[in-house]
C-alpha cells in the first residue's frame, strides 16, 4: 500500500493546531505542556509501516492495560511554537509493548529526543480514562496562567475548588460535571506524579497540578481543550472579582446549579452542592 503524507494526517494537523493555540493563549511559556492523543490503529497504517520499530525503551511504570496502544506524544524539552514547523523532530508516535512497559518509537523526534517528561503521567491517565471510557483519546497538559494563579490563593479543597469554578460561569457545571480534582504540589516528570494524576482520573476528567497546570481528558481534541479552556476561564474571572476587592453582592445559588443540572441532564459530583434534587440532602 502506498503510504500517504504523514503530515497531512488530520491527527498531525489537530496536534500542530492545538500546541500553537496553546503556545497562543501564553500557557505554554518555552517547552510549556505536552499532548497525547491515542490513535486508531487503522488509521496510522494509511500513513506508516507500523512493523518499522525505530527504537524500543523501557518505561518506568508498567500499563498493561495499554499493551497494543499507538499514541502521538509531543517531545520532551519542545517549544510548541516551533511544533508546526517541523513536527517530526518535535512529535513522536508511539506503540506499546505487549508486556506495557515498553514503548516502541514508530516514527518522529527525528533529533534523537525523547516523548515529553511527563509521559508516565499520560499514560497512566490513558489507562484510566480509557477503562472509564472506550471513547476515550486526548490527554492535555498546559500552564493555563489564571488556573496556576488561583491555586495561590484559594484553598486547596477539591470540592471547594470546584464549586468556586462551578459558580463562575453558568456553563462550567455542564462541561465538567465531574469537577476538578486537585494535587499537593509534586515533583513534575515522575511517575509518583502519573500515578496521583490517573487514580484523580477516575473521579474527573480535569486533575489541578498545583502551582504548574492543568491536566485535561477528552475523547477529542477539542473537547480535551475546551474542558481546559472552560475552567481556565472560570478561574480568570475569579481573579478578576478577588482583584477587585469587593465584596460579592450576588452569585449562583447551589439549588440554581442544581436546576442547571437537571435540565441539562448531567449528575453533579458528590458532596458539593445542597438543595431540592442533590444526593446530600
Ligand atoms: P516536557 O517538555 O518534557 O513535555 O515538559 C514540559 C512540562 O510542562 C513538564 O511538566
Ligand atoms: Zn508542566
Amino acid at each position: 500500500m502506498k503510504l500517504h503524507e504523514i503530515n497531512q494526517a488530520p491527527f498531525i494537523r489537530e496536534m500542530c493546531e492545538a500546541t500553537s493555540q496553546l503556545w497562543n493563549y501564553g500557557w505554554a511559556e518555552r517547552n510549556g505542556g505536552n499532548i497525547s492523543y491515542r490513535l486508531p490503529q487503522e488509521e496510522v497504517k494509511y500513513y506508516l509501516n507500523t512493523d518499522q520499530v525505530k527504537k524500543i525503551v523501557a518505561l518506568d511504570f508498567t500499563v498493561k492495560s495499554l499493551a497494543g496502544e499507538i499514541f502521538l506524544v509531543s517531545g520532551s524539552g519542545k517549544y510548541f511554537k516551533n511544533i508546526q514547523k517541523n513536527p517530526a523532530d518535535s512529535l513522536a508516535i508511539i506503540r506499546i509493548n505487549a508486556e506495557g512497559d515498553h514503548y516502541e518509537l514508530l516514527w518522529g523526534l527525528e533529533g534523537g529526543d525523547l516523548p515529553t517528561s511527563e509521559l508516565a503521567s499520560h499514560l497512566q491517565c490513558h489507562a484510566v480514562r480509557i477503562a472509564h471510557d472506550p471513547e476515550h483519546r486526548v490527554i492535555l497538559h498546559t500552564h493555563a496562567t489564571a488556573i496556576s494563579a488561583m491555586t495561590f490563593i484559594h484553598e486547596l479543597d477539591e470540592k471547594k475548588f470546584t464549586k468556586t469554578l462551578w459558580q463562575m460561569i453558568t456553563e462550567c457545571l455542564v462541561v465538567f460535571p465531574d469537577g476538578v480534582s486537585v494535587l499537593p504540589w509534586m515533583v513534575a516528570g515522575t511517575s509518583k506524579l502519573g500515578a496521583a494524576s490517573a487514580e484523580k482520573m477516575n473521579d474527573s476528567r480535569i486533575v489541578i497540578w498545583p502551582h504548574h497546570g492543568i491536566m485535561g481528558a477528552g475523547q477529542t481534541m477539542d473537547d480535551a481543550f475546551g474542558l481546559v479552556e472552560t475552567a481556565e476561564k472560570a478561574a480568570k474571572i475569579y481573579l478578576q472579582i478577588c482583584s477587585t476587592r469587593q465584596e460579592i453582592k450576588q452569585q449562583i445559588t447551589d439549588q440554581q446549579l442544581l436546576d442547571l443540572a437537571a435540565e441539562f441532564h448531567v449528575k453533579p459530583k458528590d458532596g458539593i452542592l445542597k438543595g431540592k434534587g442533590s444526593q446530600d440532602d
